[in-house]
């Protein structure tokens, strides 16, 4: 986390060029200067020049949450302007000084950081989709489409199902730690299911440690005393681990352990944990190319594009290994979309916080979809997914959103044609 004494400095380096424009989400779809890197960078440039205070000007604090910490401009910034932290200090700033607003707090503290309260809210939330209740509250507008981003809930999250798939392999080739996220836990079971499954059929001996959240909901509102208290339970279990890889179904998972460097740089007890952790984390796709994953499977005919989530494509740096493993199979075919890496303005609950600039964002990101023609709309990220999916179904488009161990489990399940 930046400190505030080098706050000035880092923004000083900031040189006005508007590089930033063309590749910020958010100026993309609303023109506005101040939702920018360059004009955020200069908002609290004044406020650090007491030319602006920062405590009394609630329209200073919306700008700052209305980024989505997508990293576009700091890849793209020539100077190397790392807005998105500076961004991320400001957050931290406010709910130091005034605690996290009611619904984030009920959210991220009470949910998130409980493994046993996401669950609970999957189960209320499966029969509020399985009954008239969903449908009533509809008919009262209460929810104003909120409730529509939800997927379809599992009846059970994949941790109970552990002991069902996870299998002792009699002569493996490599063995891995899972991290099994909250969100594909309870919201996407699918993923989970697929991503073990693509494991072991990779003769993987696969371990899934009891981690909490990852802290990525806290740490992106600024609750830097909670993530560093989930980010410090997680080493401990993860360190303790016998295995030399710990894979993510979730870019934005891997992306926050490996994080855990930076949260823990000047820690003496806790920098180690976090490096040697740190340097074991694979998103599952590259960890599939970088095994030589099988080849052998069945086809899957479909036009798919990728959706190159933020956490995937610039904090992970992946982004040849999904599109390997989609082209590897059979009658897939693998066409790009324009703008795949730019944000789909999912950023976690951003959409909630958020609504209009998302869904504008949303909308952008579905016209190229359209464009591509094609059916499955794949992605590495379960906030991507559930936002892709909101974003089929509110433009009332046709089609799947698929992560691409889903589509490799299809492939492996899929009968294979004989060679003549
Ligand atoms: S690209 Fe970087 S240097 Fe240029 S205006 Fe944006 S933040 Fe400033
Ligand atoms: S992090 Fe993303 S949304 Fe925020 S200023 Fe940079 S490009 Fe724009």
């Amino acid at each position: 986390m930046i400190k505030k004494e080098d706050l000035l400095e880092i923004l000083m380096n900031c040189n006005r060029c508007g590089v930033c424009q063309e590749v910020c989400p958010t100026y993309q779809v609303s023109n506005n200067e101040a939702n920018v890197a360059r004009g955020r960078n200069r908002i609290i440039r004044l406020v650090l020049e007491k030319k602006l205070d920062l405590d009394h000007a609630p329209e200073i604090e919306k700008l700052i949450n209305e980024c989505l910490l997508c990293k576009a401009c700091e890849v793209n910034c020539p100077s190397g302007v790392p807005t998105p932290e500076i961004i991320a200090a400001v957050r931290a700033y406010y709910t130091k000084t005034k605690g996290l607003p009611l619904a984030k707090k009920i959210m991220y503290r009470g949910v998130f950081s409980k493994n046993r309260n996401v669950d609970l809210v999957r189960f209320l939330g499966r029969i509020y989709q399985k009954t008239g209740i969903s449908r009533l509250v509809k008919l009262t507008g209460l929810m104003n489409g909120t409730d529509e981003m939800l997927p379809e809930l599992p009846r059970k999250n994949v941790r109970r199902q552990l002991p069902h798939i996870l299998k002792t392999l009699s002569n493996p080739r490599h063995k891995a730690a899972y991290f099994l996220g909250c969100s594909v836990n309870n919201f996407f079971s699918g993923i989970g299911l697929a991503t073990i499954k693509v494991l072991q059929e990779n003769n993987v001996q696969v371990v899934v440690p009891e981690v909490r959240c990852c802290g990525a909901p806290h740490h992106s509102a600024g609750d830097i005393e909670e993530y560093l208290k989930l980010a410090k339970f997680n080493l401990k279990e993860l360190s303790s681990l016998d295995v030399e890889t710990i894979v993510f179904d979730c870019s934005t998972c891997a992306s926050m352990i490996k994080e855990y460097e930076n949260l823990f740089k000047d820690d003496p007890e806790y920098k180690f944990l976090a490096e040697s952790v740190g340097a074991k984390v694979q998103d599952i796709c590259s960890y599939l190319v970088n095994i030589g994953y099988k080849k052998e499977m069945g086809a899957v005919p479909a036009r798919v594009t990728y959706h190159d989530p933020c956490h995937g494509v610039r904090f992970l740096k992946v982004k040849d290994a999904p599109r390997e493993i989609l082209k590897s199979i059979p009658e897939l075919e693998l066409v790009e979309m324009k703008e795949a890496d730019m944000c789909c303005g999912g950023a976690g609950s951003y959409g909630i916080f958020n609504p209009k600039l998302s869904r504008d964002i949303l909308a952008r990101k579905m016209k190229h979809y359209q464009d591509t023609g094609a059916t499955i709309l794949a992605t590495s990220c379960p906030a991507c997914i559930m936002q892709l999916a909101f974003g089929l179904k509110t433009n009332g488009l046709k089609g799947l959103v698929k992560h691409p161990v889903e589509l490799l489990a299809q492939a492996y399940e899929a009968p294979r044609k004989n060679k003549s």
